[in-house]
């Protein structure tokens, strides 16, 4: 900072409205008027040195004259007003100069300025001049008289300045010192805090340390934003003293309001709800992932899933439940454990279908009822049974009856019938096969605190078919087993139970979920496995399978045009006429139900789909089809030798063939080709016969979940010690029954005088051995007794059983005949076999109503009521014994 100036007596005056120029500081203006810019031009400008120039406020307010006065100019009071007052307009200049024809006022006391830098520049496109100049303020002056020069005032000065002398003269006076002590604690404050806040004032904290200290009183003040009053007091503060302590006031009135200014701050921050501030938090986090390239999309993909949950109209405890799990996701880190789980469990939340629901339209009975028909062949008491649920739903639509539950081999329409229900209600469907679960977590679902944990299967199916009220299969409900990880039963009890099942409890899920919607179906292949009060809650409806004439139905109604719409057919290209569909089913399936049938004919399908394919390749479909046809096609068949097949010429007069491609001719499938797609016959009436060939083997007939089978029951005996052996996989059952078998043997067989030569009983010091072809399936059960003590004689008397009888029918040791289950399915399963005559205990009478009358009419039907009368029936010509002991 320069030393004290000398000032010229004379200075030109450029005006600053409402504004002051303090020593030490330095602005920086714009000269645009006529008489600023002359001043620039003539002052400085062109002058070599930098020159001197006076700033002069001058208030041009109206208020202003009010205060102001023009008072003794040179007067030597610090205080007061002090303004110089005359008429703007005097001059054209001036007129121009003025923004309007007010009065204003001149300050009386002004600061003399050097210009530091100077910039004149020409405006486009009306070329007038303008300078930018910057300034610092030297000294305070008094002006004791204002003229003109020119367009611009000039003033005769006398400078305010103290002397060297006087100076230090002050510097010795104790009030200054402690005044000026004062100010530079406060002054030193307030850079501090400056400094705090802004990391700057190492420089400013310089300036302290070396300015004079009546210099650096108006340096400081000249930096703050201050009212043009307190600017015009500072300028008129000639007075050290004076100048020290309004420097002191301001310095500690600007320190005041910045730390209160800094307060609020704090407390607006404070009063930031939680959630803004997660929201800076997270924005800040979003730029620092961008500034370390990592930032995926996890913020905008959490933004998804809350309007995803929000959606999903949980209720309103859920709702809770689920924000503060949300929450909790927002304050992980993706790569956080956990993470990944809680988002899993949200997303399950936010798309199970909480109110979501299919419209159930008006239940039109009739409809369904022509649906059902459509849809399955036969099955008239299934079919009705179920219209009877359906009228007693649309009735009573919270009505809580038994859940039906299909029974029956598999392949017989279980399922189609279940989805035909939810068709008929118009509702969605969804199945879950339950076969082989044993774990009541597979139903309830884990723990979340498990790794790996997922909902139970009833949880995940309503989150598949994304609606409360589906038609709901529970497939295959007798194969659920009960083991050391929990009951599954006991869980389905829960869902079954229409009491219990409103606030059905997952474990994954965690909060309870309202079942009471869903309709329930189940299918189950056997009664006897699935638990009495799962039972109790289930109405059983039993599908038994059925006869070949229906099955042929069946195929040629259903299953045929059904397989080739699935592989883009019809039956334009591929017939399969119903003596092959005769075929399959004989030689080729050997079922209770349908499946394996449509497995077969899908294979044919698929065979033919190839053929099909290939035409269209070589063949261009055009109207010209006609003439390439049979040629072409006997060619390729016959050069390509894979299926061979009958190709039938295209009519002479058949010639509109329509743009789009029509096969020349219907594929027709014959035995040939049947042999060539399926291999050769798998089964023939002849089994039979073939396997009882030889003494020792009887026929049974048995009944498993695949429906009714034909059991054979092989018996063989050797040198050894009375022992007998059991192969074939028997449960215990059937092994008590082989044991019965052979005491009753035994026994009677001294009855029956069996002895061979002398008096040795053929029986003794012989072991035996009884097997169960199909030694890989499990069997058991008590309906083999007879079939047993059958095969006992055979051996024994080496007689053959007849290979056209097949029987049943479990027996005391007594030797009478008792009852056993699943006749219908036995009797349809001999039929299959092409078995003529069937022995049943006597007992059994009744069931035969079941049996379909065009199948008892194929069989003869012997029914026994003691273990001889089977003997009797199952040898030609009649028990061997008999006639041994006749003899
Ligand atoms: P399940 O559930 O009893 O094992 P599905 O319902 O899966 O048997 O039936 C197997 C196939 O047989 C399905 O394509 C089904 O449509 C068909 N089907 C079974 N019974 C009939 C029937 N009576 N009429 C028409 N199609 C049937």
């Amino acid at each position: 900072m320069a030393d004290t100036v000398e000032l010229p007596s004379r200075l030109a005056i450029l005006p600053f409205r409402n504004k002051v120029l303090l020593p030490g500081a330095i602005i920086r203006i714009r000269c645009t008027s006529h008489s600023s810019v002359t001043l620039v031009e003539q002052e400085l400008w062109q002058k070599e040195e930098k020159g001197l120039i006076g700033i002069l406020p001058v208030r041009d307010d109206a208020e202003g004259s009010s205060i102001g006065t023009m008072i003794n100019p040179g007067g030597g009071s610090d205080s007061g007003e002090r303004s110089l007052k005359f008429l703007v307009g005097t001059t054209d200049a001036q007129k121009s100069d003025a923004k309007d024809q007010q009065e204003v006022h001149w300050h009386s006391r002004g600061v003399a300025a050097r210009a530091l830098h100077l910039s004149r520049g020409v405006e486009k496109p009306s070329g007038r001049v303008t300078y930018v100049v910057v300034l610092e303020g030297l000294s305070r002056f008094n002006v004791q008289e204002l003229g003109k020069r020119g367009p611009y005032s000039v003033a005769r000065i006398t400078s305010l300045e103290m002397t060297k002398g006087e100076l230090e003269q002050v510097e010795q006076d104790p009030d200054f010192v402690s005044l000026s002590r004062q100010f530079k604690t406060t002054a030193m404050e307030l850079v501090s805090v400056l400094e705090q806040k802004q990391k700057t004032g190492g420089r400013t904290k310089v300036l302290l340390e070396t300015v004079p200290i009546h210099k650096l009183a108006d340096i400081f003040v000249a930096s703050f934003e201050m009212s043009f009053e307190e600017q015009l007091s500072m300028l008129d503060s000639v007075d050290l003293k004076v100048r020290l302590s309004k420097a002191t006031e301001l310095v500690d009135r600007h320190l005041q309001s910045i730390r209160v200014a800094e307060k609020i701050t704090q407390k607006v921050e404070g009063q930031l709800s939680k959630s803004q501030k997660e929201y800076l938090l997270r924005q800040q986090m979003r730029a620092i992932k961008e500034e370390l390239g990592d930032n995926d999309d996890d913020e905008d993909d959490v933004a998804a899933l809350e309007r995803k949950m929000q959606a999903a109209g949980m209720p309103s405890n859920i709702w809770k439940h689920a924000q503060r799990e949300l929450r909790r996701l927002k304050k992980m880190q993706p790569q956080q454990p956990g993470y990944n789980s809680s988002r899993v469990y949200l997303e399950l939340l936010a798309d199970l279908p909480w109110e979501k629901a299919s419209e159930e339209h008006e239940l039109d009975l009739k409809a369904a009822k022509e649906r059902l028909d459509s849809d399955h062949y036969g099955l008239a008491k299934v079919k009705q049974r179920i219209i009877e649920y359906l009228a007693v739903r649309k009735l009573k639509p919270d009505a809580r009856g038994p859940v039906l539950c299909f029974v029956g081999p598999p392949g017989v329409g279980k399922t189609s019938l279940a989805s035909s229900i939810a068709a008929a209600l118009g509702r969605k469907f969804v199945r879950l096969s339950l076969g082989g679960v044993k774990d009541e977590a597979d139903i309830r679902g884990h723990r979340r605190t498990y790794i790996g944990s997922m909902p139970g299967r009833l949880i995940d199916g309503l989150k598949r078919v994304g609606v409360c009220n589906p038609v709901m299969l529970l497939d295959e409900i007798d194969k659920t087993g009960s083991d050391v990880r929990g009951d599954p039963a006991s869980a389905l009890l829960e869902v079954l139970d229409p009491e219990q099942n409103k606030t059905f409890n997952d474990h994954y899920l965690n909060v309870p979920y309202d079942l009471s919607k869903v309709v329930f179906v189940a299918t189950a292949n056997r009664v006897q496995p699935i638990p009495p009060p799962l039972l109790d809650r289930m109405e059983l409806i039993e599908l038994p399978g059925y006869t070949q004439e229906e099955k042929l139905k069946i195929a040629m109604r259903h299953l045929i045009p059904r397989v080739l719409d699935q592989h883009g057919l019809t039956s334009e290209f591929l017939k399969i006429p119903e003596a092959m569909v005769k075929n399959i089913i004989q030689r080729y399936t050997r079922e209770a139900g349908v499946r394996s049938l449509e497995r077969n004919l899908a294979a044919v399908a698929r065979a033919a789909a190839v053929m099909v394919a290939e035409h269209e390749q070589t063949l261009p479909l055009s109207k010209d089809v006609q003439k390439l046809a049979s040629p072409l096609l006997n060619g390729r068949m016959a050069e390509g030798g894979e299926v061979e097949m009958e190709v039938i010429p295209m009519g002479e007069n058949d010639h509109e063939i329509g743009s789009t491609f029509q096969s020349p001719s219907a594929l027709v499938v014959d035995e040939t080709m049947l042999e060539k797609i399926l291999g050769p016959p798998r089964f023939d009436d002849s089994e039979a016969a073939d396997r009882v060939a030889s003494a020792g083997v009887s026929v049974g007939l048995v009944w498993t979940t695949f429906g009714g089978e034909v059991q054979f029951v092989e018996a063989t005996s050797m040198v050894g010690k009375g022992e007998l052996h059991l192969t074939g996989q028997l449960g215990d059952v059937i092994k008590e029954s082989a044991q019965l078998a052979l005491t009753w043997v035994r026994a009677r067989a001294s009855d029956f005088k069996l002895a061979l030569a002398g008096d040795m009983n053929v029986l003794d010091g012989r072991d035996i051995h009884i097997h169960f072809p199909a030694g890989a399936v499990p069997k058991d059960g008590p309906s083999a007794g007879v079939t047993l003590v059958t095969a006992l004689v055979s051996l024994f008397s080496q007689k053959r059983v007849r290979a056209d009888t097949a029987m049943t029918g479990e027996m005391t040791l007594r030797g009478l005949v008792l009852p056993v289950g699943g006749i219908k399915d036995k009797i349809l399963a001999a039929h299959r076999y092409g078995i003529k005559r069937v022995i049943l205990p006597q007992r059994n009478s009744k069931d035969l109503v079941e049996v379909p009358a065009a199948v008892l009419s194929s069989l003869e039907v012997i029914l026994a009521k003691r273990m001889e009368d089977v003997l009797e029936n199952a040898f030609e010509g009649g028990c061997p014994w008999r006639n041994h002991s006749k003899l």
